[in-house]
């Protein structure tokens, strides 16, 4: 699969109306769930070097509406990779404690040690996103923020982390029914908040922040838009990329500090 034509090129606005959500790759659902053990496999391989390593670290952000399936992401996805070498993290509406600081102090403390995989589930990008659409910054604070932002992506890939940004794209169609479905299943009622209602309402609002939010796309962070509302491809296609971001790493074992053929274990 062309992989390049889901990466946001640096330096463009993106309309999102012209990114599909239901794509499929010119795949059907069984031939899509086929592919993915071996991705899963790729991974978990991949991840052990880069842990064995520990020279590169990797952070990936994950940015959706609500019922975008980042959730799912996370199960799915990062969950073939060894949990010792993988650290979530969940930004949530910022404490007291976090809002006495700068935006970016709550995020830089979550951000992953050399060696290690640092999934934001929520993230920095949320500072420019539910406030602005609810007018808790103006637009010269929001562009001020995405400069610092920039630079604090520009901080971590000078120190060795390799940054991958995904927003997981679902139609308003899509999202309703995934609505819905948390509605009508007692065992979801856990997962359905009513203010998500009032966010589906600033529909447009959000797609005009998320299209800002977008402009940061660069070589050594950018964004990719992958199409959401089929959960099996957003499957395959975050972990094409997972793979492919991690083999431009190429982590290796270390050399052993001993030779392994003078050794005896008796
Ligand atoms: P799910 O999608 O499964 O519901 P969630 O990520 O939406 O999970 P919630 O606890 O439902 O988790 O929501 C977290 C809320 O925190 C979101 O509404 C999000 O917009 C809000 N939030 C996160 N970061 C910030 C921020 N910096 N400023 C204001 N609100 C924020
Ligand atoms: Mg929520």
């Amino acid at each position: 699969m062309q992989l390049d034509r889901y990466r946001v090129p640096p330096g463009q606005r993106v309309r999102l109306s012209n990114w599909p959500t239901d794509d499929d790759g010119g795949l059907s659902k069984a031939e899509g769930e086929a592919l993915l053990p071996d991705l899963q496999q790729r991974l978990a391989n991949l991840q052990e070097r880069l842990y064995a390593e520990s020279q590169q670290a990797l952070l990936i952000v994950l940015q959706a509406r609500d019922a975008g399936g980042k959730d799912g992401t996370v199960k799915h996805v990062i969950g073939a990779f060894n949990p010792s070498g993988v650290q979530v993290s969940n930004f949530k509406v910022p404490t007291e404690e976090e809002r006495a600081h700068d935006f970016l102090w709550r995020i830089h403390r979550q951000t992953p040690r050399l060696g290690m995989i640092g999934v934001f589930n929520r993230s920095q990008y949320e500072d420019v996103l539910v406030t602005r659409v609810h007018h808790l910054i103006d637009d010269q604070t929001a562009q001020r923020r995405l400069k610092h932002i920039c630079a604090f992506e520009s901080l971590l890939t000078d120190s060795g982390t390799r940054i991958v940004k995904f927003y997981l794209h679902i139609s308003p169609e899509e999202q309703k029914k995934r609505l819905e479905a948390r509605l009508e299943d007692p065992s979801k009622h856990w997962k359905f908040n009513p203010g998500d209602l009032q966010e589906r309402a600033h529909w447009d609002a959000y797609t005009a922040v998320y299209e800002d939010v977008l402009t940061t796309s660069t070589p050594a962070a950018p964004w990719y838009v992958v199409p959401a509302d089929r959960k099996w491809f957003r499957n395959l296609l975050v972990s094409q990329i997972l793979v492919q971001t991690l083999e431009e790493m190429n982590p290796q074992f270390p050399a052993p500090s001993f030779n392994a053929a003078d050794l005896r274990i008796v």
